[in-house]
């Protein structure tokens, strides 16, 4: 067993998709979002477990949807973002995102010139102003659409740029817009598949669901709804103790002195740090570098500095000593009996470095 690791119980990963199902009529169809390694849960042991549940699996990146295919998920993928990378998108039978005039007419074009073909669902703007067609585009749209015998419409969507507990009358307007493009492709197709709901507006926004709905968030965890359905957290990041020590008062621990000791201590020292559990930043990555940077800090002050509890032994707080380290981080063990020596970690699975291992069970525990 590694000394530090995400465990992922999949037995809540059940229980939050059955409470989500409790949502929707029998009939809805329900993608999983599985992007940014399934929040930082393991997107490939996600999708498994999930395969039998779900219609089709949603990534925001192709190489996210290669993965899955190299991993044996049959299920349908569906790419949520723009690629023209179609060979790689027909080989691996993924369904894609077509969000403007100029990327059909290259669809239509490849799949023609290939004879091959590529599903894809249209984007449609709805006020994310994001990706997406625009609704005085739709006669040029069906235009194309005519010419072509490979690329094949699946699906309508849009994505909501906010929820309905936040902004409902935003969200009612999207809504609204949406339904203008819905009537549009009523008149031609009788069998698409329309999706707009995440998560939140899946819980709070019975009208959203249309035939199907993108759940990613709500199936790792409480996620933002006004609506509380009792979702579970999915995962843990526990560690063990990898050495203890005692400390004389007035000794100084960790770097920069940032601690001195005003007793006798037994410290303990967790195998986490900046590097691996909170993502921090080593370069700078163009001009974005201070607003990532900002956000890191902001996170990582928010986690170790304001509210110093984030390291617990069954469910009691730890104290954590001193500036954490790259790698590692010491906190006070004094007056705490360790047994198992295994702590958790409260940070977000999302924060969580690749590095780290995933392990999976499926008892019912929380
Ligand atoms: C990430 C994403 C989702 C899932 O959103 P949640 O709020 O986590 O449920 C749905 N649709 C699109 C297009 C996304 O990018």
């Amino acid at each position: 067993m590694s000394d530090i690791y995400l465990e992922v119980n999949l037995h809540n990963l059940y229980y939050n998709l059955s409470k989500i199902k409790k949502q929707l009529n029998s009939s809805t169809m329900i993608m999983a979002v599985v992007k940014g390694n399934a929040y930082g849960h393991g997107s490939v042991e996600i999708a498994k477990a999930l395969s039998e549940d779900v219609d089709y699996f949603g990534v925001g990146l192709l190489d996210e949807g290669v993965e899955l295919r190299k991993n044996n998920i049959q299920q349908s993928i569906f790419l949520m973002g723009p690629s023209n990378d179609y060979k790689t998108i027909y080989d691996n039978n993924i369904t894609m995102s077509i969000c403007s005039l100029n990327e059909l007419e290259n669809l239509i074009k490849w799949t023609n010139n290939n004879q091959k073909k590529i599903k894809f669902h249209l984007k449609v703007e709805t006020g994310m102003n994001r990706f997406g067609i625009n609704y005085n585009q739709l006669e040029e749209i069906k235009l194309l659409l005519e010419q072509s015998t490979y690329a094949i419409l699946e699906g309508i969507y849009s994505h909501f740029a906010t929820t309905y507990k936040n902004n409902k009358n935003y969200v009612l307007n999207q809504k609204e817009k949406f339904d203008k493009y819905k009537t549009f492709f009523d008149n031609y197709y009788n069998d698409l598949i329309y999706h707009i709901a995440n998560s939140e507006n899946t819980i709070d926004f019975k009208h959203a669901h249309y035939n199907m709905v993108r759940l990613g968030n709500a199936l790792f965890g409480p996620c933002n709804s006004q609506k509380n359905i009792g979702l579970k957290k999915i995962s843990k990041v526990k560690s063990r103790i990898i050495y203890t020590k005692k400390v004389n008062k007035g000794e100084n621990i960790g770097y920069g002195n940032s601690y001195k000791s005003k007793q006798n201590k037994i410290i303990g020292i967790i195998p986490i740090g900046f590097y691996d559990g909170m993502g921090l930043l080593k370069k700078p990555i163009g001009s974005r570098f201070l607003s990532v940077t900002k956000y890191y800090l902001k996170e990582i002050y928010r986690y170790l500095f304001r509210s110093k509890t984030i390291i617990y032994y069954e469910g009691l707080p730890l104290e954590i000593l001193g500036r954490p380290n790259m790698q590692y981080t010491i906190v006070d063990i004094t007056n705490i009996k360790i047994d198992n020596m295994i702590v958790e970690i409260k940070i977000s699975p999302m924060f969580v470095k690749e590095n780290i291992k995933r392990t999976y069970v499926s008892e019912v525990k929380n």
